[in-house]
């Protein structure tokens, strides 16, 4: 027993280890509760055995290299959790047993990282990971970039405020589909997504990905006797506090809410992973206090894992837009969560070698909130006579051979003239964040292909209602309808027309912010790729990516066909700079600069959103500090100012 101790202490801390510090776990989270849960008794039972490493005596979590540390003046905490009625009338009977008539606060325990903010005289100074909960790594710069997050509150509070940073699942369907189309690995979810987004070095990446937050934490000085109370208190500051929760002394009550919830989950735009259960009243908060690792006056209800075993029936491979050949696996039909799943994505065929999954092998399947269900890893026990599954070498669409370029994870066809991805294009082209024409789907445009009516996007606006009326299925009033959809779509903003072109790293976002920028796609394709890469956010991969394609003569010929037929080619939204990487930053410079003049740092400082102003105050974001700098620099420290160096600003 004592060996399975050991064992599973280092399985466990190896679990945590993919997990906390590399954003890359291996095994599903009930996964590793269930071993966790083993450790726990088995720890019961032999209390001297108990490793002084073992995950039930610390807070999970390590400091990535590249951050500095930042110590937490009050420690953050883990939660107790529980996976049942029975677990969670035990904690009400412990609550209770202290305080009869105790009563709770239930509110969504949020799938994302925890974080704390300090704020002093009412501005942001510091935002920090919870690391192993006593140190952390300081994010300041990163946390700026999250929307929802005040840099300055209404009031010149001094007070640390805690919550959870997440990724909501629209955003993290998009960075994921990005990634596979640029032959990147997959976020296992949105929870790893946020995680790796906030604990990376470059800020323009975090404003990209549109992180967002809760907020349910107020440490240390606060009037409010209740938690729910903190909660009010920290909307009317203005933090982001999610306003599904119940406050009551009933554990059936509390149960009612769970499964309302458990219900709704699939639903809301953010990943949950349970329920938190607090004991209301602070003071009797206080009183309960904290074991090593959880506080005592809460308990995190878990909702059933989302994963069943499923035998590999067969895999389909299929091919997107950019050639991405991508594999399916069509299952043995199994429920979860409240679905029945008969197909799942194995992502890539790095993926597969890596699981060696094989047909016929059986597997366990997980769905997280509304992400497609993924295969996490083969049943090895289950395993017979399977053979390694064949990986194409061919286009399953065109026939030509496939390339695995080595710093992709994917294979890909680099048939431009594939059908597959001819149709995928057009798909994208008329898909809603593109040019938007309603009746254009997948179906239809396999027909418009198969008819030999359109082979690249210009040929949709060639389009008549007589051709529309030569298709199998087509009546008089859906073909006009169509047909009028795609005359609308010519008048689009160009930064529609341009996303549906489908370049290589343009996505939706991408495309608005350049087009901010040159207004018309003609100014976009004279453009330097400097001055594309310039601009905050987009950087060189995507200028020469854009450069490459509007040297390619087929793509002047499509351009070209799609302005004889009128297709607006202008900008058409608000010119915005609020994304600019240092907009809302309040800046001074100080000290002599050895590479930029004042002038020029200014300049560059005010390009990229920041307002410089002369003086060191409580409202300065940011001090950038030449060498020999004096009394602004003092100052700066001594408020507590994040200061950056002239490397820093070169490096923006
Ligand atoms: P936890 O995530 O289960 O609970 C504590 C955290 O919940 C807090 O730190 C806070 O960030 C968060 N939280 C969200 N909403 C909250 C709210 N409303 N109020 C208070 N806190 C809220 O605990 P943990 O110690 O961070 O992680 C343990 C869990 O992480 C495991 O149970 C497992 O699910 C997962 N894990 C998985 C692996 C893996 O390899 N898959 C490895 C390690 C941990």
């Amino acid at each position: 027993m004592k060996k399975r101790i050991q064992n599973l202490v280092d399985l466990l801390n190896q679990y945590r280890k993919e997990y906390y510090t590399d954003d890359k776990p291996t095994v599903s989270d009930s996964e590793y509760d269930v071993l966790y849960r083993e450790l726990v008794d088995l720890e019961k039972a032999h209390p001297e055995w108990i490793l002084p490493n073992s995950p039930t005596q610390e807070v999970g979590g390590l400091i990535l290299e590249g951050f500095e540390k930042y110590q937490h003046q009050v420690p953050l905490y883990s939660l107790q959790d529980a996976f049942s009625r029975e677990e969670l009338d035990d904690f009400d009977r412990r609550v209770k047993s202290e305080f009869p008539n105790a009563s709770y606060m239930a509110e969504l325990k949020i799938d994302g990282l925890s974080i704390s903010l300090v704020y002093v005289d009412g501005v942001l100074q510091v935002g920090a990971t919870r690391g192993d909960g006593s140190v952390g790594e300081n994010i300041t710069e990163n946390v700026k970039r999250i929307k929802d997050i005040p840099h300055r509150l209404k009031e010149p509070l001094t007070i640390t405020v805690r919550g959870e940073a997440y990724l909501p699942k629209q955003s993290f369907d998009k960075i994921n589909e990005e990634r596979r189309e640029n032959g990147q690995t997959e976020f296992a979810n949105p929870r790893n997504a946020a995680a790796g987004t906030l604990r990376q070095l470059n800020t323009a990446v975090v404003a990209k990905r549109q992180l967002a937050t809760f907020l349910y934490q107020e440490v240390g000085a606060t009037q409010m006797t209740t938690q729910n109370a903190v909660l009010d208190e920290l909307a009317r500051y203005d933090f982001s506090v999610n306003t599904k929760r119940i406050t009551t002394s009933s554990m059936d009550e509390i149960w009612t809410f769970i499964q309302d919830i458990a219900e709704e989950r699939d639903r809301l735009p953010y990943d949950i992973d349970g329920i938190v259960i607090k004991v209301n009243s602070l003071a009797m908060q206080e009183e309960l206090g904290f074991t090593v690792k959880a506080p005592r006056w809460a308990i995190a209800y878990k909702f059933p894992a989302e994963e069943k075993a499923a035998e590999i029936l067969s895999v389909d491979w299929t091919v997107g837009r950019t050639g991405v050949v991508t594999p399916t696996a069509n299952l043995t039909p199994v429920q979860l969560a409240g679905t029945t799943v008969s197909r799942a994505t194995l992502h890539n065929v790095d993926y597969i070698a890596e699981k060696d999954i094989r047909i016929g092998d059986t597997v366990i399947v997980y769905k997280a909130g509304d992400i497609i269900p993924a295969v996490l890893h083969v049943v090895e026990s289950k395993r017979d006579q399977q053979v390694p599954m064949p990986i194409p070498t061919q286009c399953p669409s065109c026939g030509s051979e496939l390339i695995h370029y080595e710093d992709e994870v994917a294979l890909r066809c680099i048939n431009p003239l594939c059908p597959s991805q001819i149709q995928e294009r057009l798909t994208h082209f008329a898909s809603r964040d593109a040019m938007n024409i309603t009746g254009l789907g997948p179906s239809m445009v396999k027909k418009l292909f198969e008819a030999n009516l359109v082979h690249d996007v210009a040929d949709i606006y060639q389009l008549s209602v007589a051709d529309l009326l030569t298709l199998d299925g087509v009546k008089e009033k859906s073909a006009e309808k169509l047909y009028q959809a795609i005359q609308v779509s010519k008048a689009n903003s160009a930064d529609k027309l341009l996303f549906g072109l489908g370049i290589r790293h343009v996505g939706a976002k991408v495309s608005r912010q350049l087009l901010e920028v040159f207004e018309t796609i003609d100014a976009l394709e004279q453009a330097p790729v400097d001055a594309i890469a310039n601009i905050d956010g987009i950087g060189n991969v995507i200028a020469n990516s854009l450069h490459s394609y509007f040297a390619k003569e087929e793509a002047q010929t499509l351009l070209a066909e799609l302005r004889t037929v009128a297709v607006n080619f202008a900008y058409l939204g608000q010119k915005a700079s609020a994304d600019a990487q240092l907009s809302g930053l309040t800046i001074v410079l100080t000290g002599k600069l050895e590479h930029f003049t004042r002038n020029e740092a200014k300049e560059k400082l005010q390009a990229l959103g920041a307002k410089v102003t002369g003086s060191v105050s409580k409202k300065t974001d940011l001090v950038i500090a030449g060498a020999e700098a004096g009394s602004k620099l003092d100052k700066a420290q001594s408020l507590g100012i994040t200061i950056r160096d002239e490397e820093w600003l070169a490096g923006l």
